[in-house]
Order: C-alpha cells, then sequence, then structure tokens
C-alpha cells in the first residue's frame, strides 16, 4: 500500500480547497442552510447543498460522465470527503438514499429510460428517495422478507409493511423490493421496484427515535400500482439488484473525515471545559482517553485507505470493508461517550435545554450513535462477514 498521492491528486485537492473556500461561504451565508433547524429546513440545506455541488461540477463524482458525473478515481472522491468535511462542508444525510444506493443502482441495472429519467434529477439533488428494505420480521435477514408484489398485466400490485425507512415521509422516491414469486426460494422470486411515494395506497407513520427526532417510518403499501417499466432488472430476479445497491451501501466511504472533524470538537469541548479544576484538555486521565480516540480516527483512515486500494485493484468493494464498518461505528459511539464525559452533569441535558452545552448537540450525537452499529449491517453481521469471508473461518 502507498499513501503517497500523485500529482494529479495533489492538484485536485488543491481545486477541492479553492472551489470550498469560495462556494462554503457564499452557502453557509444563508442562515437557514447554515444552521437549518426543522426538519423541512434540513431537507431544503440538503437539496441546496447538492444544487450548488452540481453548479460547481462536484455531484456524483465518481459517477461515469455519461451519467452526468465528474468520472473521478475513488482516491479523488476520497480526497473530495476528506476536505469537505475538514472545510465543515454540510453532510447531505438526507440524500444518502439518492446518491449512494438508488443512483448507482440504476446506473448498473436500470434501463436507459430509466437512466434518462432519475439520475439527472439525483444529481442535482431534486428528489429524495428512502430505501424500502427492512421489515418487521426481515433486516439482517433481509431475504425473508414478505412484502407482496401481484403481477397484474401492466402494473405489479404491492401490498405488504416495510420498517425503519429512513426520510420516506419527506421522500419523492423508494427503491423498493418485494417478493413477487412465493413459491420460489427465499432469495429467488423477488423483484426491485421504482416507487412514486406519491402513489395512491401508501400510508406512513413517522417512528420517534430516542432522540426526539422522527426520521425513521413505517410504510403501509395497500394494493399499491407500480408500472412494469419500474421494475429494475428482471422480474423475480431482484436478489441481484439487491446485491449491488448493498455493495454500495457497505463499500467506499470515508468515515475518518468526519471522525476527525468530531476528534478536533472534542478537543475544543475539552480546552473549554473544568474538570477539578483545570481545563478537561489537562486532566491526565482525560488526555489519555482524547490520545486513544486520535490513535483510533488515525486507524479508520488508514483502514479507509487500504479499502479504497482493494477497490482500485479489484474494481469493487470487498468483505474487507466490513472492518472499517464496525471499527468506525464503535469508534463513533466511544467519541460522544468521552465527548459527555467531558461535559459531566451537563450531558444530561438535551434538545432545547437552554442551560446546555453547544446547543446540547454532544448528547444528540451520543444517543444518534447508538444507530451506527445496527443500520447499514449490525456489528454482529459484520462480525459473521469479517469471520467467515476475510479470515476463512467455518461457520458455526
Ligand atoms: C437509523 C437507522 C436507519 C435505518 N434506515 C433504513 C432504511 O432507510 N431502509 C431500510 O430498509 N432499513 C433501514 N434501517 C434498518 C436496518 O437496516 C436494520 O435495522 C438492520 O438491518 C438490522 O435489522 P433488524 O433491525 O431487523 O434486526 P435483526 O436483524 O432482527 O437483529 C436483531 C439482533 O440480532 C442480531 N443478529 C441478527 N442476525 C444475526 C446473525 N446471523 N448472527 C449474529 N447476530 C445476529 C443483530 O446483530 C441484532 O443485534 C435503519 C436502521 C437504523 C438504526
Amino acid at each position: 500500500m502507498d499513501f503517497r498521492l500523485t500529482a494529479a491528486e495533489d492538484a485536485f485537492r488543491d481545486d477541492v480547497r479553492r472551489w470550498l473556500a469560495v462556494a462554503l461561504p457564499r452557502f453557509l451565508a444563508v442562515p437557514a442552510q447554515r444552521e437549518p433547524r426543522t426538519a423541512a429546513e434540513r431537507i431544503a440545506a440538503s437539496k441546496a447543498w447538492q444544487r450548488t455541488l452540481h453548479d460547481g461540477g462536484w455531484a456524483g463524482i465518481t459517477w461515469p460522465r455519461a451519467h452526468g458525473g465528474r468520472g473521478a478515481s475513488i482516491v479523488e472522491h476520497l480526497i473530495f470527503n476528506e476536505e469537505c468535511a475538514a472545510a465543515g462542508a454540510p453532510d447531505s444525510i438526507n440524500l444518502a438514499v439518492a446518491l449512494g444506493l438508488a443512483g448507482p443502482t440504476i446506473m448498473a441495472c436500470g434501463t436507459p429510460q430509466q437512466q434518462a429519467r432519475f439520475l439527472p434529477r439525483i444529481l442535482g439533488g431534486d428528489d429524495i428517495w428512502c430505501q424500502g428494505f427492512s421489515e418487521p420480521n426481515a433486516g439482517s435477514d433481509l431475504a425473508g422478507l414478505r412484502t407482496r408484489g401481484v403481477l397484474e398485466g401492466d402494473v405489479i400490485a404491492v401490498t405488504g409493511q416495510k420498517i425503519w425507512t429512513s426520510f420516506a415521509q419527506y421522500a419523492d422516491w423508494c427503491i423498493l423490493v418485494v417478493r413477487t414469486d412465493p413459491s420460489a426460494g427465499r432469495h429467488r422470486g423477488l423483484t426491485f421496484l421504482l416507487v412514486d411515494m406519491k402513489s395512491p395506497g401508501i400510508t406512513i407513520r413517522p417512528l420517534v427515535e430516542m432522540t426526539g427526532e422522527a426520521w425513521f417510518n413505517e410504510v403501509f403499501f395497500d394494493d399499491v400500482k407500480v408500472p412494469r417499466a419500474n421494475v429494475v432488472g428482471e422480474i423475480h430476479k431482484g436478489w441481484d439488484v439487491v446485491l449491488t445497491t448493498l455493495a454500495h451501501e457497505r463499500g467506499g466511504s470515508a468515515p475518518h473525515a468526519r471522525l476527525r472533524r468530531e476528534l478536533h470538537g472534542l478537543l475544543d469541548l475539552a480546552r473549554r471545559r473544568p474538570r477539578d479544576g483545570v481545563a478537561a484538555a489537562r486532566d491526565p486521565r482525560t488526555r489519555q482517553d482524547l490520545a486513544q480516540l486520535a490513535v483510533e480516527v488515525q486507524i479508520a483512515k488508514l483502514t479507509a485507505y487500504r479499502n479504497v486500494t482493494v477497490i482500485q485493484r479489484t474494481g469493487r468493494p470487498g468483505p474487507e470493508g466490513s472492518i472499517l464498518k464496525l471499527f468506525w461505528s464503535e469508534l463513533e459511539q466511544r467519541l460522544m461517550e468521552t465527548a459527555c464525559a467531558v461535559l459531566g452533569p451537563h450531558a444530561s441535558l438535551a434538545g432545547d435545554e437552554p442551560r446546555g452545552v453547544d446547543a446540547n448537540v454532544w448528547t444528540r450525537e451520543l444517543l444518534w450513535t447508538r444507530s451506527a452499529t445496527i443500520y447499514a449491517g449490525t456489528s454482529e453481521v459484520q462480525r459473521n462477514i469479517i469471520a467467515q469471508r476475510v479470515l476463512g473461518l467455518p461457520r458455526a
């Protein structure tokens, strides 16, 4: 593995920095974009940032030019993410399903008509997408899903329930997996659909998370008619398409960039908050915890670089991606726990409580990051993948 960048990659980093130095302050000058308060403002800010990226030629960095992307390499993508995080650019998490899952799946498996219809709107941040995979009895074991799709002429009639569907209440479109042939084996007889979330027969019930916010939902489908033109891949062969989507969900990410930003925020907090009469940053135990986190953020960075090297060599994410997912998700939880230890009793203040520190963001993040070891594959599932597919250990 060689961590040195080429001259062209260094030049790319300079380009990103130059563009961010102009575009980001202009974007953040709008108060509702700098500090979006309501869910609607956060969605609008994500769309506006995506539009800014699009106008600057930075949307869909690794997407092929033929699909409107920049055609950049995965290393350049990593550099771009590092620079955005360092500069404090917004995370477009509300568009993560669109850009990270729906777009790449449609590019890989969709028809030319689907590509022409959906990809430009995804790149421009026009549509919010959600992912309708999990069901009450099908999460880690996704192939156990039961939502039915009945072929009726030119449409597929969908009836069933999805759960934990992030952003469904704001979504324009959904990538949905349904069972169209119940007599076939578990991984067969599935079909992958693109569903208009305004279709009659869809009911969305938001689920309140322990942060007090409601980003994910139960989604009920009652005889929802989906045109056959919205099938991705072949009918009954949706599992192949699902694997394409999941490969994008579990590989190629650069979480160290966000973690480094959070670590710097924590170091700043420790310099400001007192502990036993001195700044927490001078307290020996806290210093040890901070040093350990700094080392681990560096390990996350090197693990991300190692993944990128594998993808560069093989052209696709491998099972080693699970090492990074497992490590960063648990590290982010430890980081937030340390932040709350630095805060002491103030960590028990949450929401709009005015006596809190930093608008109670650390407590909110402590609660939110509990989900990191569940979504995109739980820690237990990642350990299974590492044991069986990376280490070659036998199944229990
Ligand atoms: C914040 C958040 C957002 C989400 N957004 C979406 C979304 O937009 N769309 C969507 O479709 N889903 C979404 N999910 C759902 C997520 O994909 C599932 O929660 C996840 O796959 C786990 O499934 P489950 O909740 O059904 O738990 P289960 O699979 O029932 O697991 C329960 C427990 O058993 C363990 N377990 C399960 N199987 C094994 C095994 N083989 N070996 C060892 N242990 C095992 C798990 O690790 C876990 O601890 C989201 C989840 C979260 C937390």
